[in-house]
């Protein structure tokens, strides 16, 4: 029988814990905690509350929710002694029907990751979209994780039986996650396009204007038409628009999307998501007909990366009148101008200064992103309201000391460049940590012409400084310098240091930020704020329109510009779900 959350909400203790057993492996103790946390309103909160009974148990508790569980392809699962729902994973997973090579192989690292670690390997094996991983890539992953510090891997194995434990509820609630897999799905396919190069290699990546970004441009037109967007066409800039129109055809209309260029070999849902997401939120309200008080204009932005020309932002920046016809002149690595680039594509140049927006013509600008870092996954938190894109400084130095013999020059007579170099960014580290939530990372650091035996005269080094208000960024790059200027008196060196990039906060407007507050509270999740460190689509926007962006959780530490990069489907429909909620708040406000 599928199970109701009205029937867990009116349970007795004993009975709720019952009604969920199995869901975490022998160990009842988590559903016990998790009842008096009742009543759910949703399937989410349910997760959510059972996650935090975990969190909460202490080292030694979560420790033995670990152990009670099986080895992938162990000993247990030859001799069928797993639980009936451990056995349908394994099974599915195709672990049942190893090959002998493949069986003595997870053995070994069974029998490594025990003596490495001392608890089993976990893996939720039916995988971030629920239908199963292949034998490959579950040994693939287990070699990966060998590797890993015992604190990092403790909390990514709790993280996998979190994993288990959703699946599983999945399934006794008979619930499927359809827009999340749509939107899995969709990112899936358009990652099989893939510059020269990395295809053959596996490899994602899309740069401007190649082949295969004209084949997502394609697909993504393709798709928007299928949802039921009432126009698509590509603009002068390659960027794909789908608008669905309000009630009121000339309804202001809610601006939204993100990017599909990818860096090289990087991940699926880097921007994509961002276009995704409102896709299949348009695919349900044309599936039901329905038309809202204003129109829906998602935009698939066509550059943002800066892969193969220097000029970043460009699709996102065309928009708000910021194409610098001067670019049209840079060349990629072969030589070819991006003038003839776009004129290749078919794309006319001349029409790139009517794309501008007019800002009064729209609500505002939301964008769904990937947090790209550790945090939301640490916590265990589907869902992130961003408060900022982080404003950031960036600056280009050398120290200038004096270069001289390593075995004859006394530690006290040394002008070294390098020893000054690394005492700065000691302090950067210190420094930016003070703040809670600005960072700075000494990135290039070189010692030109340096040699084993001489003791460094020139250091170079890149200063990156971000932080989400730019006078927070402004403190913190003042007492960065004053400290270089410290070192280098106190140290007989000299310094130069030039500012090479400047980039102001992106602040969300507090009403957009309260709307994403209200949805993913609606969702039964609790609602973290956090900084965005990266920039984004929405910065641009930011310049001409109010906008707030919404983080989701990446697996694997939230890791990005990388192939590891990955969400689940059931992560993907909490973020279709908290956009048709801020689409519903929209609706039901008076219409400006
Ligand atoms: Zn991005």
């Amino acid at each position: 029988m599928v199970l109701t959350l009205d029937r867990l909400n009116a349970a007795a203790p004993d009975e709720f814990v019952a009604l969920l057993d199995g869901i975490y492996e022998h160990s009842p103790w988590v559903a016990q905690a998790a009842a008096p946390m009742r009543p759910f309103r949703t399937l989410a909160q349910l997760k959510r509350a059972l996650v935090v009974a975990v969190r909460e148990a202490g080292r030694e508790r979560q420790l033995a929710l670990i152990r009670a569980h099986p080895e992938l392809a162990g000993k247990a699962a030859v001799a069928g002694e797993l639980t009936a729902e451990s056995t349908g994973e394994q099974s599915r997973a195709g672990l049942t029907h190893c090959t002998p090579e493949e069986f003595a192989r997870l053995q070994q690292l069974n029998a490594d990751y025990n003596a490495k670690f001392g608890w089993p390997f976990i893996l939720a094996v039916r995988g971030p979209r629920g239908t199963g991983l292949t034998r490959a890539e579950i040994i693939a992953t287990f070699e990966r994780r060998l590797a890993n510090h015992p604190d990092f891997e403790f909390a990514e194995c709790l993280r996998n039986i979190h994993r288990i434990a959703e699946i599983r509820l999945n399934d006794r609630f008979g619930f499927v996650p359809r827009q999340g897999e749509q939107v899995w799905d969709w990112a899936e396919q358009l990652a099989r396009h893939s510059d020269p190069g990395f295809a053959e290699q596996g490899q994602l990546t899309v740069t401007y204007l190649t082949a295969a970004h004209r084949a997502c441009a394609r697909q993504l037109e393709a798709w928007m038409r299928e949802c039921g967007f009432d126009e698509v066409h590509q603009d002068a800039v390659g960027n794909v628009v789908g608008r669905y129109h309000g009630t009121d055809p000339d309804a202001r209309m809610l601006l939204t999307g993100s990017h599909y260029d990818t860096v090289r070999n990087g991940g699926r849902y880097d921007g994509r998501l961002g276009i995704f997401v409102p896709m299949a939120c348009v695919q349900a309200l044309h599936r039901a007909g329905r038309r809202l008080p204003f129109g829906i204009e998602v935009v698939a932005f066509s550059e943002e990366e800066g892969q193969r020309y220097k000029a970043t932002f460009l699709g996102s920046g065309a928009l708000v009148g910021q194409f610098d016809m001067a670019w049209l002149d840079q060349t990629d690595a072969d030589g070819i101008t991006l003038r003839e680039a776009m004129t290749q594509a078919g794309l006319r140049i001349e029409d790139i200064p009517a794309l501008r927006r007019d800002p009064a013509r729209y609500l505002g600008f939301v964008e769904v992103h990937i947090e790209q870092g550790p945090v939301l996954d640490e916590l265990d938190l589907p869902l992130g309201v961003v408060t900022s894109i982080n404003g950031g400084v960036r600056y280009l130095g050398e120290i200038v000391g004096m270069a001289s013999h390593a075995g004859t020059t006394p530690m006290g007579r040394r002008r070294d460049a390098a020893a000054a170099a690394a005492e700065l960014c000691l302090y950067v580290e210190r420094r930016a940590a003070q703040d809670g939530d600005s960072v700075g990372t000494v990135g290039m650091l070189e010692v030109p012409g340096g040699s084993i035996n001489v003791v460094p005269g020139r250091c170079r080094f890149s200063l990156d400084l971000r932080a989400p208000n730019d006078a927070q960024r402004d403190r913190l790059a003042a007492d960065v310098l004053a400290e270089l200027a410290r070192i280098c008196e106190r140290r007989g060196v000299q310094y130069r240091i030039e500012e090479a990039m400047r980039a102001a906060a992106a602040p969300s407007a507090p009403p957009w930020q309260a709307r994403w507050e209200r949805a993913v509270e609606a969702l039964g999740l609790p609602v973290y704020r956090m900084p965005s460190g990266a920039g984004h689509d929405a910065m641009k926007l930011h310049e001409v329109m109010p906008q707030a962006m919404l983080f989701v959780r990446g697996g694997n530490a939230g890791i990005s510009h990388n192939p590891l990069e990955t969400i689940t489907a059931d992560d993907a429909q909490l973020c279709v779900d908290a956009y048709t909620q801020l689409l519903e708040q929209l609706a039901a406000e008076p219409q400006p």
